[in-house]
């Protein structure tokens, strides 16, 4: 897709939304040229799924714009996503979360993160599970660099929307019920979830934050 296509793609979905709801770029794949276009037109955050794809474009794209983790990082790869990301929107294990608190202890810096949560109970997705997002979020929250401040959940790729609504219900119920406990060290302001063809019954079913790659950068080889 061209560039000003981009930018223009990145005009209406940021008009469209509502205004309580914050746009995350899915960038994976992208160039830093196509990433430029998008931060054009209005957009203020990027998500990457891989630290090497986020090492080739972060240093070198000079934009204020804030930096979120979506993809799932290897406790190996903790150093350098501490390094490159604001945010983490894939914290899925208690392992990883003892890398990252590691790694932000020794820079003296916190890191907000999203707990991602396998609402599709799918054993090939990475993510906790519903039923165990409550005992996840009270183990991490006693970790002093890591601020927990929402969740992030994928649900299903279908072809019909509406299919994706019951993952991202049972994801809401998780949220309002960490919410409603008012832990330290939790603070429940993020609900990312909804995609493309999905964003639209996510800010239905409670998102506030959405993540758009295609629709915004066009479909990927
Ligand atoms: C690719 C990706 C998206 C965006 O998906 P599209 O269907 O291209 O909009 C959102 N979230 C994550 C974690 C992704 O990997």
């Amino acid at each position: 897709m061209d560039l000003d296509a981009i930018t223009e793609n990145a005009q209406r979905i940021v008009d469209a939304l509502p205004e309580d709801v914050e746009l995350v770029a899915a960038a994976k794949s992208r160039t830093v040229a196509e990433v430029m276009a998008a931060i054009e037109g209005g957009v203020q955050r990027i998500g990457h799924n891989y630290v090497q794809e986020a090492e080739a474009m972060i240093p070198y794209l000079e934009a204020d714009v804030e930096w979120h983790l979506i993809g799932h990082l290897q406790r190996n790869k903790a150093k350098k996503a501490v390094d490159l990301f604001d945010v983490v929107e894939t914290l899925d294990s208690h392992r990883l979360a003892a890398a990252l608190e590691r790694r932000c202890a020794a820079q003296s810096r916190s890191m907000p993160c999203l707990v991602e949560v396998n609402s599709g109970k799918e054993s090939s997705k990475t993510g906790v599970l519903p039923g165990e997002v409550r005992d996840f979020v009270e183990g991490v929250a006693e970790l002093e660099h890591l601020e927990i401040v929402g969740l992030m959940t994928m649900g299903p790729r279908f072809g019909d929307p509406n299919e994706a609504r019951s993952y991202f219900k049972a994801t809401r119920r998780a949220f309002d019920e960490l919410s409603s406990l008012e832990l330290p060290g939790v603070s429940m302001r993020y609900l990312s979830m909804g995609m493309s063809l999905t964003w639209h019954v996510a800010i239905d079913e409670g998102a506030n934050v959405v993540r758009i790659g295609t629709e915004l950068f066009g479909e990927r080889d």
